[in-house]
């Protein structure tokens, strides 16, 4: 792997401002990427990953934007595009819990996690890949899911349905976009080590490291190399798959 794999290609991740979104964000800078990447609420943190992005020596874009809305979505997109003069990676990383069981969960939290997980990747895929298509390279989308979409999750019926949903979404956007050398993929991932998974109390925690076959969470270095690995040439003969990174939690 080239130290700069990525010069001169520019990127979308959302939900950069923390956790996977934000460790993918810099990987594909330090590999030589421009990136953009928006936001839900943390305008302070945005600023801050924009400055350490540019300075490892690309243009970064942030801007708050709910990737549950169509119309901001897209204009969001257009702004990047406008901005870096083209677009040849998406991450559709953006996504939040309201775990409760069904019984007791009330159906704004099924909308908003459905809106925001499966809606958002929608509505940012729609957008990105007409230039996407338009490039001589193609480009590739990432759709970061979760082993929950895999096998389901006790407590998390709008998390699981969005994430197998994101997987769906995946194979079937494979298909109608490899003539145009666009690859998508998805990775499913289990229990990695950021705020979504730091509500687990100390008790829980340890029983589902239990249950890991590796003995241990995931960190955002290891996904983000997985990211950009999927993301890169060497990925290109790869496309509609779900790669799961679960520590072996989910066989
Ligand atoms: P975090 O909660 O640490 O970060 C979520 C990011 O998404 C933040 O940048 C947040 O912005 C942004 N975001 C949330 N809602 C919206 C929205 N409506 N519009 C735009 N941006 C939004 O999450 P993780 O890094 O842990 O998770 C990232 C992805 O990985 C998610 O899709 C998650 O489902 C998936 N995943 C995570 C696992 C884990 O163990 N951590 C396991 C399996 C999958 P802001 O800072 O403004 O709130």
């Amino acid at each position: 792997m080239s130290e700069k794999q990525f010069n001169g290609r520019s990127a979308i991740v959302t939900g950069g401002t923390r956790g996977i979104g934000k460790a993918i964000s810099l990987e594909l800078a330090r590999r030589g990427a421009n990136v953009a990447f928006n936001y839900s609420k943390s305008a302070d943190e945005a600023e801050r990953l924009k400055a350490e992005i540019e300075a490892l020596g690309v243009k970064a874009y942030a801007a708050q934007c709910d990737v549950a809305r169509t119309v901001a979505s897209a204009e969001f997109v257009a702004k990047v595009k406008e901005e870096f003069g083209g677009i040849d990676y998406l991450v559709n990383n953006a996504g939040i819990t309201r775990d409760q069981l069904i019984l007791r969960m009330k159906e704004e939290d099924w909308d908003a996690v459905i809106d925001t997980n499966l809606k958002g990747a929608w509505n940012f895929s729609k957008a990105a890949i007409r230039p996407m298509m338009r490039n001589e390279n193609g480009g590739s989308i990432l759709n970061i899911s979760s082993i929950s979409g895999v096998v389901g999750m006790l407590g998390q019926s709008n998390y699981s349905a969005s994430k197998a949903g994101m997987i769906g979404l995946t194979k079937s956007l494979a298909k109608e976009i490899a003539s145009r050398k666009v690859t998508v993929n998805a990775l499913a991932l289990g229990l990695i080590e950021t705020d979504m998974a730091s509500g687990m109390n100390d008790e829980y925690r340890e029983k589902i490291i239990a249950q890991i076959p590796l003995g241990r969470l995931g960190s955002v270095a290891e996904v983000a190399d997985i990211a950009c690995f999927m993301l890169s040439p060497s990925a290109a003969y790869i496309t509609g798959q779900v790669i799961q990174a679960d520590g072996g939690l989910a066989m």
